[in-house]
C-alpha cells in the first residue's frame, strides 16, 4: 500500500484547495477547484491537470528539450516534483517515447531515504515504468551517513557534498541505462531561487549556464532538461494531490538552512501580495540568461578531463574526486 504524505513546508496543500461554487473558466461545465491567481483563471480538476501537463509540453517544445530517438532518464527522488514529472512525461510522451526510465539515487540516509525509495518503486510499478537505483556506497565507497561522520564540517556543507555526489550518480546511472537525456523536476520557484543565489554570490557565468536549451556534456553526450521550469511549485503539489500521487514530504535530517530557503520564503511572501511576480521574474531571468549565454561572459565548459577519474572537469581534479579526497584523508 502506498503511503501519501500530505504536509509540506510552508506550501501546505490544505491551503491550496479552494472550495468554490463557481464554474471553471475553461470548460464552463464543472466546479472550479483552483484559482490561478496570476492569470485570474478558475479551473476545475480536469482543466487544471490538463493545463499543468500542457505547460510542461510547451516548455519541452519551446526549448527543444527532447528530440526524436532520445532515451530519457527521469531523475526521481520520491518528492512531489520528481514524481509529478514522471507522471507528466509518461502521459505526454506516451506513444512517442516509450523508452522512459526512472533513475533514483540512494544516498544512504537511514530513516529518510528508505521511505522514498519504496514510494518511487511502488509508483513506477503502478504506471509501468522501469526504476533503476544506484547508491552512494556502490559508487563512492561510502554512504551519506558515513560521509557525515567523517566530513570536516568547516570545509564542506552536507548539501553541497550530497549534491556533488548525486549529480555524478545520476549521470552514471543514466549512462548505464543507455539514456542520453536526464530530466529533472526543477520548477519555476527553483529556477528563480537559483538565479538569486548566483546573483548574490556574484557568479554571473552560472546565470548564463541556466538558460534551458540543453547543452551536451560528458563522453556520450548527455543533456539535462527541466520540463517543469515554467510551473509554480504549489501547482505541482496540487497536481500530485489531485492525482493521488504519493510523495515524501518529510525533510532530510542533514538539510542545511541554506540561503535557498530564505529566498523561497521571501518569494512566497511577495507572490501572496503581488500575484504573478514570480512569473514576471522568471521571464526576466530567462532574457538575462539568454543574453549572458550568447556573450563572452559565459565561458564554454572546456572539455577537460579529471586526472583521477577521467570524467568532465573544469580543473585538474573534478569536484567528486576532490570531495572524496577530503573525506578519506580525514579518515
Ligand atoms: Fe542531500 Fe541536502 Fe537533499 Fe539531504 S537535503 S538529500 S543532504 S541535498
Ligand atoms: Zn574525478
Amino acid at each position: 500500500m502506498l503511503k501519501t504524505v500530505k504536509s509540506i513546508n510552508d506550501e501546505c496543500p490544505q491551503t491550496l484547495f479552494i472550495q468554490m461554487s463557481k464554474q471553471c473558466s475553461k470548460c464552463k461545465k464543472s466546479n472550479a477547484i483552483y484559482l490561478r491567481n496570476y492569470s485570474g483563471e478558475l479551473l476545475c480538476k480536469k482543466c487544471f491537470i490538463k493545463s499543468v501537463e500542457y505547460k510542461a509540453k510547451r516548455t519541452l517544445s519551446k526549448f527543444s528539450m527532447i528530440k526524436h530517438g532520445d532515451r530519457v532518464a527521469v531523475a526521481v527522488s520520491g518528492g512531489k516534483d520528481s514524481l509529478a514529472l514522471l507522471n507528466i512525461l509518461k502521459n505526454i510522451l506516451s506513444g512517442v517515447n516509450p523508452e522512459l526510465v526512472a533513475i533514483t539515487v540512494d544516498e544512504g540516509i537511514k530513516g529518510y531515504r528508505d521511505e522514498s525509495l519504496n514510494i518511487v518503486k511502488c509508483f513506477c510499478s503502478s504506471i509501468g515504468v522501469e526504476n533503476r537505483v544506484v547508491s552512494f556506497s556502490e559508487l563512492f565507497g561510502l554512504s551519506m551517513d558515513n560521509a557525515m561522520e567523517v566530513r570536516p564540517s568547516e570545509k564542506i556543507s552536507s548539501c553541497s557534498m550530497c549534491g556533488t555526489f548525486r549529480r555524478r550518480a545520476i549521470d552514471q546511472l543514466a549512462e548505464s541505462c543507455g539514456a542520453n537525456v536526464i530530466a529533472t523536476g526543477h520548477n519555476l520557484d527553483d529556477y528563480i531561487q537559483t538565479f538569486l543565489i548566483n546573483l548574490f554570490a556574484g557568479d554571473v557565468e552560472r546565470i548564463g549556464w541556466t538558460y534551458p536549451e540543453p547543452i551536451e556534456y560528458g563522453v556520450g553526450g548527455l543533456k539535462k532538461i527541466k520540463p517543469l521550469m515554467e510551473i509554480y511549485e504549489k501547482e505541482l503539489v496540487l497536481y500530485a494531490i489531485h492525482l493521488n500521487i504519493p510523495f515524501q514530504a518529510e525533510e532530510c535530517p542533514y538539510k542545511d538552512e541554506s540561503i535557498r530557503s530564505a529566498f523561497r520564503s521571501h518569494l512566497n511572501n511577495l507572490e501572496k501580495i503581488h500575484p504573478g511576480i514570480k512569473y514576471n521574474a522568471y521571464n526576466s531571468i530567462l532574457k538575462i540568461a539568454k543574453k549572458l549565454k550568447s556573450t563572452n561572459n559565459v565561458i564554454d565548459r572546456e572539455h577537460r578531463r579529471c586526472l583521477v577519474c577521467g570524467r568532465d572537469s573544469s580543473g585538474d581534479v573534478c569536484s567528486v574526486c576532490s570531495t572524496l579526497n577530503l573525506l578519506f584523508k580525514k579518515n
